[in-house]
Order: C-alpha cells, then structure tokens, then sequence
C-alpha cells in the first residue's frame, strides 16, 4: 500500500509541484489549505507524514504542530517544517513544536525529497498501536478548543517551572530547597506523604519526609521503608539505619484532635527517580491513603516539577561540596587550619561577649617522623586517618576537630571547663595508647601529646594568646617525657 503524505500549504503553486512530484515518487498524497483544514485532514486521512508550511491563514504551522505532537493519537505522525527562509529563530520554533525536520523551501534541492525518505523508513518500525487507527470528523470548535487547553498547559507547565527555579534563588541551602519543592507540590497535587530522598557521598543519603496531611507514625515508617526499596532499585545501594539522615517537615502537626483516627496506610503511591546530568541522583516518593490520586494527568505535572527540581537541587548540592570541600582536610577529613582559626575566632569573641566559656585541646602525635621513616609515608597517612577517626569518636556532635597541621590537631569544646576538659584529654590520650592500627604490626604503639587550656579560666586577651599558651602546655607535655596531657598557664 501507498505511503500516505499530507502536504499543507496556502500556495497552490507549491501544493501542485509537490503534489506532482511526490505521486510521480510513488506516494499516495492528500492536501489540505491552511491550518484548520490540515488538522481536519489528520484526523480524516491519518497520513503516515506531513509536509507543513509555517505562515498559513486561520492557525499558523507551529500552532498545527503543537496540537498534533500534543495529542497521543497523534504524536507520532512525522511532521516535517517547510520553511521560505532560513532564520535560526524559525528553525529553533519549530524543532521546539516537536517539528521531526525543519526544510527550506528549495525544490531544486533534492533534501525533502531524502528526509522524507529517511523518516519514512524510520516511521516503518514505530508499532502499529502507536499510529492514529480510527478516522474521525472534528470540528473547527473542538480544533479551538483543543489549542486554547495546550496553551494553558504549556501556560501552567511554565508557571511551575518558573515557581521551581524561584526557590533556587531565594534559598541556598539544599535542606530548604528540598522542602520548599515539596511544598511547591502541595499546591498542585493532592498528597499525604511527600519523600525526597538525596544521594550524599560515598553511599550516605538524606531523606526529607513532608508530611502535608496528618497520618500515623506507621504510615510514615511504612513510607521510609519503601523509599528506601525504590533507593535501592534507583541509586543501586543498599540504605539501612547507619547510612541515612532524616529531617522531618510536619506541616500537619497539632492539627487534628485526639479523637480523629489518623490514615495507617497508604492507598496510592508513585515514585521516580531525579536525573541531572544522565546520573541517578536520588528519588521523590508521594503518597495518599485515598485511592487513585495519582492518574497521569498527576504524573505529568510531577514531570515537570522534578525534571525542573532535579537541576535546582543539583546545583545546589554541587555548591555545597565545593563550600565543604574547601573547609575539610582532604586527608582525614577534619575541619582544616583555615577553618579552625574562623571557629575559634567566633567562639573566643562570643564568650568574651556573653560571659560564656569554652575549651581547647592541642594534640600532637609523639615521634610521627619515624613512623614515616620506618614504615613508609604511605603508612604514616593511613595512621593519620586511623588517629583523626578515633579522635572524632571520643567527642561530642556539638564539639569541633580540625587538622591543625601535619600530625597535629585542635579541638574546641563549647561550654566546657577546664578540669572536665583536663578529663576529656585524659580519655583521649588513653584511646590512642591503646588502639591497634591496621596497617602497623601490633607491638607498635602511637601516642600522642596534649595541650589543655579553657577560656576565661585561663584569661587570654585575643584567641592567639589563648593558642600560644595551649601551645607551651603542649610544649612542655613533649618536653615532660610525651604521652601526656598538660593544662597551660
Ligand atoms: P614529636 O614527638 O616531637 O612531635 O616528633 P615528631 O616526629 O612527631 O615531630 P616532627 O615535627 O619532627 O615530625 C612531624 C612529621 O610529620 C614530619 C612530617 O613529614 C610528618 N607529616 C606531616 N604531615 C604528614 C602527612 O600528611 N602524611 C605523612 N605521612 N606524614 C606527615
Ligand atoms: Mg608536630
Ligand atoms: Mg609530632
């Protein structure tokens, strides 16, 4: 059977020529005069291509696009742009309506004639459910009617993807960003549980619940686990208790009354991963306990929300890696000296304002040159790693460690005196003496000296006083056979 090709045109010059040419070719063709007349003649003909003008009386040729690429019946009819002049504008427009080709009128030129060969032959292997079966009548009234509804929801997609990008300017960190797409989703979709669960490094996540509409705790918990099956499905590792964090929005808190039975369970739940950059980089969830809230009416407007969501809160990510990075030891992964003297010029000037207190700890690692010297520098940073992870074990979250200098350390305790400091130092340096290092043979021992002083107890005028003076302490702890810890003066 002939393929079928609709040439729509208001030059009947042009029709005629083409019209000739192509049933000289061995294609069936049928014609249609300006826009309307080619959308009736889609749907009445369904032909296997289109050749559409652009300027055409009653709906221009990108409007013909737009409803013909918008419409799944028939999407995936080929439909190349004829085009009187080459502007890059045009080019851009028509590719943009969804245009399979974009082709200067030049019909000396043989390029229509071979991309419509081309995409023909293409056209060949779509499946058959997937083409405009039925023929039918439409209206021009149900044609307007039909423009008018894909540009309010090309109206409605912008909308949503300007309010997306919106957040990325007014927020600036990923938490908030994250919570306020989900609340952007709120307004649009109607849903209980909303889950954003983010890929951190070395296969760490963070979740995000919002909780839009009050439900039960097991609700919830029934909620995390599946995300974290998705998470699974998605990211490709496993999340369990020690490698997630999670921070709960409850908008729904305080709302209802003691009497009012919360939902336990959900009835509808969809899932889809976030993509920036082809990469996996992490997974929305949202939920309901009614049924059916998700239809694809639902589904394409979360499209469009995550696709736009997916780029702001990588950005975001991104910036705030490079923020850490710039403030951590890349070897064990403490605070830097950098960051360490901002900290403690903070801490010393807020407690000489608030009448407060806080502790600091200088540690140095005793004869770390021959450890090195014996065992290869290769060694001596595996012993650097392995001492900064049992140091950061033995303090509090509220306090602060920071890689001082080679095989030095510093350590600041808020609201900590200095006798309970004097303790903590003391703890520490058993720690050290008594662990076992992977890579060094089990008789060789590390220990470490330590600095101790505490602000106002000992009453520096400036926090580089306060450093000098741990310093001495620390000095004389070497000096006093090492392996000690000393309270500075
Ligand atoms: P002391 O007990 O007096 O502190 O003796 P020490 O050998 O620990 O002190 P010294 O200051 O003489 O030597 C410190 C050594 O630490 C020298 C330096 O090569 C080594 N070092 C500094 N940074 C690093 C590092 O990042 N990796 C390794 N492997 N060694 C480092
Ligand atoms: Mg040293
Ligand atoms: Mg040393």
């Amino acid at each position: 059977m002939a393929q079928k090709i609709l040439i729509a045109d208001d030059s009947p010059t042009i029709v005629e020529m083409l019209k000739f040419a192509l049933s000289s070719e061995g294609y069936e063709v049928v014609t249609a005069c300006d826009g309307v007349d080619a959308i009736e003649m889609v749907y009445k003909e369904a032909p296997d291509l289109i050749l559409l003008d652009i300027l055409m009386p009653k709906m221009n040729g990108y409007q013909v696009c737009r409803l013909i690429k918008g419409d799944r019946d028939t999407t995936s009819i080929p439909v190349i742009m004829l085009t009187g002049q080459d502007q890059p504008k045009d080019k851009f427009w028509g590719l943009e309506t969804g245009a399979d080709d974009f082709i200067i009128k030049d019909f000396e030129s043989m390029a229509l004639f071979e991309a419509i060969e081309r995409i023909l032959k293409e056209q060949k292997n779509v499946s058959s459910d997937k083409r405009l079966n039925k023929k039918e009548t439409v209206s021009f009234d149900s044609i307007l009617s039909r423009l008018n509804e894909l540009l309010d929801k090309k109206l409605f997609q912008t909308t949503l993807m300007n309010l997306v990008n919106h957040i990325a300017q007014t927020e600036d960190k990923c938490e908030d960003i994250v919570r306020e797409i989900l609340h952007v989703i709120t307004r649009v979709v109607n849903y209980h549980v909303g889950m954003i669960l983010l890929k951190e490094n070395d296969e760490t996540s963070h979740l995000t619940v919002y909780v839009n509409q009050a439900v039960n705790e097991t609700y919830i918990h029934t909620m995390i686990e599946k995300i974290k099956q998705d998470a699974m499905k998605y990211l490709g590792y496993s999340i369990d208790k020690t490698n997630i964090h999670i921070t709960t929005f409850n908008q729904a808190a305080n709302i209802p009354s003691k009497e009012v039975v919360l939902p336990h369970k959900h009835k509808t739940y969809t899932s889809l991963p976030l993509m920036a950059h082809k990469d996996v980089i992490g997974v929305i969830s949202l939920s309901s306990p009614d049924d059916n809230m998700f239809n694809g009416e639902v589904i394409d407007i979360l499209n469009v929300v995550i696709n736009e969501s997916s780029i702001v809160i990588n950005n975001v990510m991104l910036h705030e890696e490079i923020k850490r990075m710039a403030i951590t030891d890349g070897l064990t992964k403490c605070y830097n000296h950098r960051h360490f003297q901002e900290i403690i010029a903070n801490e010393f000037n807020r407690c000489k304002r608030y009448n407060s207190f806080f502790a600091l700890i200088l540690i140095d690692i005793d004869h770390f040159k021959s450890v090195n010297d014996v065992y290869g520098h290769r060694m001596g940073d595996s012993v650097l790693r392995e001492v900064s992870a049992c140091l950061k074990k033995c303090i509090r979250d509220v306090d602060f460690i920071a890689r001082y200098g080679g095989e030095e350390f510093a350590m600041i305790f808020p609201a900590t005196k200095l006798s309970s400091a004097h303790q903590t130092a003391e703890r520490i340096r058993q720690s050290i003496e008594n662990m076992a290092f992977s890579e060094l043979p089990a008789e060789r021992q590390i220990t470490i000296s330590l600095g101790v002083s505490s602000y106002p107890e000992i009453l520096a005028q400036t926090q580089y006083e306060l450093i000098e003076r741990t310093d001495q302490a620390l000095y004389r702890a070497k000096h006093g056979g090492r392996n000690k810890a000393e309270i500075a003066v």
